[in-house]
């Protein structure tokens, strides 16, 4: 190429994202004065890919294509086919040698076929090859490395109870399910009876709002020292569409693990709001975009090999990948599933109308019906069922009651309480409650209706001003809150350090 023309080139720009080909490298030219980077050519191929689940001949079918990709491969197409019909000499009229096709070609060093990355026919490996960036890291399986799962070291399930109620308070029956879950799952993983395959125990968790769900999976991922990733399951959508496509989940999980690939694949996802993904009941049309991320999950809770971008959440040409297998991660599903509990009432109340000992319709009225769910009323709710087979543990946690919310201001270890305690400790002055003071609380943070997630927004609301004023003056010893500050009709009590009320020392309350 003369100098000329490379001075020419340097001043050419992406026709998508504007780059010089002095930054872009070599760009690849289309009719009509387009000229594309290998990056953004990268991507539209990552989309059409994402779009078609690595089947690109789907894009020729004219109802599932997007005309401008589709556009932009044809010409792709066309223009490296006439390229490589000017650039290939005709082929010398001479005796067909022996061998293979692809032989021959490996004997020239070159091949005849147009350039790969142009042609429809291709494979997604040879996407891959030809880009180069999209080298699958294969995890190296070091032959030395323990297994990342000691069984020796998961606790036995009553300890993993006991250790959870340090923090969750009530909802025994959810504790006492998870605890049995996760030890059966890392049994599971340490499984090496070969004969002997162990049903994995994916769960699903059904509770109103503020009910300890995401807390609960939080608190177990701690205790056991295993990387958590939650998702949202409204944000998930099917590849292809805005939003985080369904397998954003495992990379999350990955960044939750350092990215160490062994310790990933025994972590735990938690993805919340799974009663958002149900069809919608009574819909005119039928729903199906939650409907299909219920089916893209499938695999994922199954077990199945995930590629994933490192360090970012999106495929593209400069992300490495890395493959997770989803086999050994435990999925856990939590959802308030409104209106779930009718679903159970009108299936209750059908079974007890039926025959002579017909009971009252409204007898499960003030009961927790939730407890006596099946898999036939989630079906109903709208979750399908290949779904509902793939978590083998369902359990309910309990709305918040007021007795509840007030043990959860004082008992847990890391109680929000504890906290202020200790903040104003650190300034020597002693935090104290009263009992109608707790009960106040609770009944403001019934009413919001966010179970136990309102608590802290109803505390940090009336400890601004103690916060704020307290350090101001020195002399005061002991704050007492009482129920007339949280109501709005009185001011806490304040007391001034006296020799009866010395300088608290640095004691952990
Ligand atoms: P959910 O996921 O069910 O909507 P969360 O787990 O997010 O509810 O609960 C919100 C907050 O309320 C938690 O961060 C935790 O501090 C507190 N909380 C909820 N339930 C409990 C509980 N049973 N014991 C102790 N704290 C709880």
């Amino acid at each position: 190429m003369s100098d000329d023309n490379n001075k020419n080139r340097s001043h050419e720009f992406c026709s998508s994202c504007r780059r010089s080909e002095s930054v872009t490298g070599p760009l690849i030219r289309m009719p009509g004065n387009i000229n594309i980077c290998r990056d953004c050519l990268q991507r539209s191929i990552d989309s059409a890919m994402q779009m078609t689940g690595g089947d690109l001949s789907m894009l020729l079918n004219p109802m599932g294509m997007d005309p401008g990709l589709s556009q932009m491969l044809f010409n792709l197409q066309d223009t490296s086919v006439e390229k490589a019909e000017e650039e290939t000499p005709e082929p010398p009229e001479e005796e067909p040698e022996e061998g293979s096709e692809e032989e021959k070609e490996e004997k020239n060093g070159r091949t005849n076929r147009p350039p790969m990355g142009f042609s429809m026919m291709m494979t997604p490996e040879e996407f891959q090859s030809f880009f180069g960036q999209h080298k699958k890291r294969t995890p190296k399986k070091d032959p030395d490395r323990k297994p990342v799962v000691d069984l020796s070291k998961i606790p036995a399930p009553h300890k993993i109870y006991e250790m959870l109620s340090e923090y969750v308070v009530g909802q025994e029956k959810a504790k006492k399910a998870i605890s049995v879950a996760v030890y059966n799952h890392y049994k599971r993983i340490a499984n090496d009876d070969k004969d002997i395959d162990i049903e994995k125990s994916n769960m699903l968790m059904i509770g109103p709002t503020g009910s300890g769900k995401t807390f609960l999976v939080k608190t177990l991922a701690k205790l056991l020292d295993v990387p958590l990733a939650i998702a949202d399951a409204t944000s998930l959508t099917e590849a292809g569409y805005i939003g985080d496509d369904i397998e954003s989940v495992v990379s999350k999980l990955l960044a939750a693990a350092d990215n160490d690939v062994e310790k990933a694949e025994t972590g735990i996802v938690f993805i919340d709001e799974i009663d958002k993904l149900a069809r919608k009941r009574n819909a005119t049309q039928r729903d199906v975009s939650g409907e299909s991320v219920q089916q893209g999950l499938l695999k994922l809770l199954e077990g199945a090999e995930i590629e994933v971008p490192v360090g970012a959440n999106s495929k593209n040409a400069m992300v490495p990948l890395e493959t997770v297998n989803t086999k050994n991660i435990l999925f856990i599903c939590g959802g308030a599933f409104p209106d779930l509990e009718d679903i159970i009432k009108e299936r209750l109340n059908e079974k007890s109308s039926m025959g002579f000992n017909a009971d009252l319709k409204d007898k499960y009225d003030n009961v927790d019906v939730l407890q006596y769910v099946e898999t036939e009323d989630l079906r109903k709710f709208g979750m399908i069922p290949e779904f509902i087979g793939r978590m083998p543990v369902i359990f309910t946690l309990q709305g918040m009651t007021k007795a509840m919310l007030i043990r959860v201001l004082k008992e847990p270890k890391n109680a929000i309480i504890n906290q202020y305690q200790r903040l104003l400790q650190m300034d020597e002055v002693e935090l104290l409650f009263t009992e109608d003071a707790y009960e106040a609380i609770a009944e403001k943070a019934l009413k919001k209706d966010t179970g136990a997630r309102a608590l802290r927004s109803i505390i940090e609301e009336f400890m601004l001003d103690i916060m704020f004023e307290i350090p101001k003056d020195e002399n005061i010893g002991r704050v007492t809150i009482t129920k007339e500050y949280i109501n709005g009709t009185g001011g806490p009590v304040i007391e001034l350090r006296t020799e009866s009320l010395p300088r608290i020392t640095d004691q952990r309350p």
